[in-house]
């Protein structure tokens, strides 16, 4: 009976946080969803249908949690807060069709920044079928789990991502504008990014002071040849370690000498004076297939 008004309604939420003595931790980010328009708006984004894998980061009292699983799909869940394990249990539907909630349901109680997809779920998800991961990120690690996802060596179909609006910005920038970076980069050379919806700061409990935007992330169909993604990665961060500054300046401590500085930025056809945020995508493969070439320098 209870199940029957959806977790994610204030009502429901508010039972639930009276009933287990719940407190959202600040710590680990814990802004629970209560609009129940903006999580059908993350189903749809994430156009879940019957029989999708899906594997969800944060699933905090469930609100999420319980669409997917009435949206026909299979759910696997990291979540590191250990007193939610026993909320998700008893407040989820105990059977959804003919299936029981453990045949549908697995909980990881573990950070997700530490999980071994394959071995944690290999006896959950089917790997030759498709893999849809699906959260309302907590804040405090948005960029870390991003970076995490991009580089894991388990293949996503598609990322439904409720993030910070700014975050969201930072995703979708192009070079040349202020919010262009590492994580504009790792994420554009995978993905294709697109913002399905805006979410306002009222729609969670409790409130942050920023609105939120939803982000699909799916495969690039040509994706830039990139060897070695960690290193990539890292030389990017380096070439926006102080993001005012030249590339030059940014490369001091990667490339000591400034000849062979200035051999590769002439190498970019670019001014010597030119600040990372100004260098196309292609531009940073170059410089990160040079690099290790120069290691011994
Ligand atoms: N999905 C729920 C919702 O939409 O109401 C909760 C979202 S809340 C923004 C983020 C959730 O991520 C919390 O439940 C929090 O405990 C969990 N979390 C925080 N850090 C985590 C980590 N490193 N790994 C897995 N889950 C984490």
């Amino acid at each position: 009976m209870a199940n029957r008004i959806p977790i994610g309604s204030l009502v429901r939420t508010q039972a639930i946080i009276n009933r287990y003595f719940v407190k959202a931790k600040k710590n680990l980010g814990q802004n629970f969803l209560i609009d129940q328009n903006a999580i059908l708006g993350i189903i749809d984004a994430a156009d879940i249908h019957e029989g999708d894998q899906v594997i969800e980061i944060g699933p905090g009292i469930g609100s999420l949690t319980e669409q997917l699983l009435l949206h026909g799909a299979k759910v696997c869940a990291y979540e590191v807060d250990s007193s939610l394990p026993e909320i998700l249990n008893n407040e989820l539907p105990a059977k959804i069709g003919d299936a029981s909630l453990k045949e549908r349901f697995k909980l990881i109680l573990k950070d997700v920044l530490k999980a071994d997809f394959k071995n944690d779920i290999g006896d959950f998800f089917d790997f030759d079928k498709e893999i849809k991961v699906v959260a309302n990120l907590p804040y405090y690690i948005t960029t870390p789990i991003i970076f995490a996802l991009a580089e894991s060596d388990l293949k996503f179909d598609s990322l439904t991502l409720m993030m910070q609006k700014e975050v969201a910005e930072r995703l979708e920038a192009k070079p040349g504008t202020k919010a262009f970076g590492p994580l504009s980069i790792a994420v554009q050379t995978e993905m294709n990014v697109k913002v399905a919806l805006s979410v306002s700061h009222n729609s969670f409990m409790p409130k942050p002071k920023v609105d939120s935007s939803v982000v699909v992330l799916t495969p690039l169909a040509n994706k830039p040849e990139i060897e070695d993604r960690k290193h990539f990665n890292w030389i990017v961060k380096m070439c926006f370690s102080q993001r005012r500054k030249t590339l030059n300046n940014n490369l001091k401590n990667l490339i000591p000498d400034a000849q062979k500085r200035a051999d590769l930025i002439a190498g970019l056809g670019v001014d010597p004076k030119i600040r990372p945020e100004s260098l196309s995508i292609s531009q940073f493969i170059k410089i990160a297939k040079t690099i290790p070439a120069m290691k011994n320098i």
